[in-house]
């Protein structure tokens, strides 16, 4: 088979719902383009039978589909990343397997790499997910633009494109937790928007409850940006010099006024609060030397178990 000029990348985990209508949507949807492609789905230590289905289709197209299996559940960026490791192809393309991402918006990406692009996002101008979940995401969406220097209109959105050479850089950088858009964003020379379409999840869960979506977005904060460490610095600061023009103050009033005893429950909430950004900073601190100890460690990023997969020729 003719080296191929796409990969679509794809992590799974427990979505034997949806994979046989993606399968077939994502293989016509490429028969069309003319051009060889390849698949890769990434098992993410799923316990359904996603599993035996992805080994299934790789039996009904083995040319066409790789399976990479993981030993575990690393979760969605590192089951791309596996992946990224092993793409053959010159440009990547990146989906969610539960059809929130319609395969069919794929040329839409291809045309703008070909237009001369390195990276592309899609963004999800309708995006089809609960309240809850879209009024998190802008918010989350600001205060990352706000805080690293990462420019994308939807980073939750994982239908995006990437040349090869943006791939490599990616797979090369060896963090363990990353988000996967800005780092490619953070390599990238000519990045590009489109709109895409999305979905409703028709059949099994969001994987990402409150907790993961919080530890992912943590992240992204703390992989690309140190301004929280900033910001504690920088208050302070702030804090100090109205100590120091406080104390001024009180021992003036002690020599003009004498001792005084009053206003202990204003003291106690200004103490509370300071106690509370304490708390906080020392949280955040945390977060950072937490990512550096398992940076340290030099575990592996994750396990692959078994890849099933044509020889090369
Ligand atoms: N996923 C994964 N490992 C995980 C969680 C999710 O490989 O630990 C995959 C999942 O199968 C899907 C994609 O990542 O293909 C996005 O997950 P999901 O649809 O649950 O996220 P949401 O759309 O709710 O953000
Ligand atoms: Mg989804």
């Amino acid at each position: 088979m003719a080296k191929p000029y796409l990969s679509v990348v794809i992590p799974v985990y427990n979505e034997q719902e949806n994979l046989p209508a993606l399968f077939l949507r994502l293989t016509a949807a490429l028969d069309k383009l003319g051009k060889p492609f390849e698949i890769l789905f990434t098992n993410d230590g799923s316990r359904d039978r996603s599993g035996a289905i992805l080994k299934e289709f790789h039996h009904r197209r083995p040319r066409h589909v790789r399976v990479i299996e993981l030993g575990g559940n690393f979760g969605q960026h590192m089951a791309i990343m596996a992946a990224f490791e092993r793409v053959r192809g010159d440009v990547v393309v990146t989906l969610d397997a539960d059809l929130q991402n319609p395969p069919e918006e794929i040329p839409k990406l291809l045309a703008a790499i070909e237009a001369g692009h390195d990276v592309v996002g899609g963004y999800r101008e309708n995006r089809r997910d609960p309240l809850f979940r879209r009024s998190a995401s802008r918010l989350i969406n600001g205060l990352r633009a706000r805080i690293t220097r990462i420019r994308m209109r939807d980073q939750g959105c994982m239908l995006r494109a990437y040349r090869r050479s943006i791939v490599d850089h990616i797979t090369a950088s060896g963090e363990t937790s990353t988000f996967i858009p800005a780092l490619a964003y953070s390599f990238a020379a000519n990045p590009a928007e489109v709109e895409v379409e999305h979905a409703p999840r028709t059949v099994g869960r969001s994987k990402y409850g409150l907790y993961d979506l919080i530890r992912l977005n943590f992240d992204l904060m703390t992989g690309f940006s140190v301004v929280p460490l900033q910001i504690f610095t920088l208050f302070g600061m702030v804090v100090s010099i109205l100590s120091i023009l406080f104390v001024v103050y009180l021992f003036i009033r002690r020599l003009v006024i004498g001792p005084e005893a009053e206003g202990i429950f204003t003291l106690f909430t200004i103490l509370y609060f300071l106690v509370g950004v304490v708390i906080m900073g020392l949280g955040i601190i945390g977060e950072y030397i937490g990512r550096i100890f398992q940076e340290v460690r030099h575990r592996p990023r994750f396990v692959i178990r078994e890849i099933i997969e044509a020889p090369d020729e």
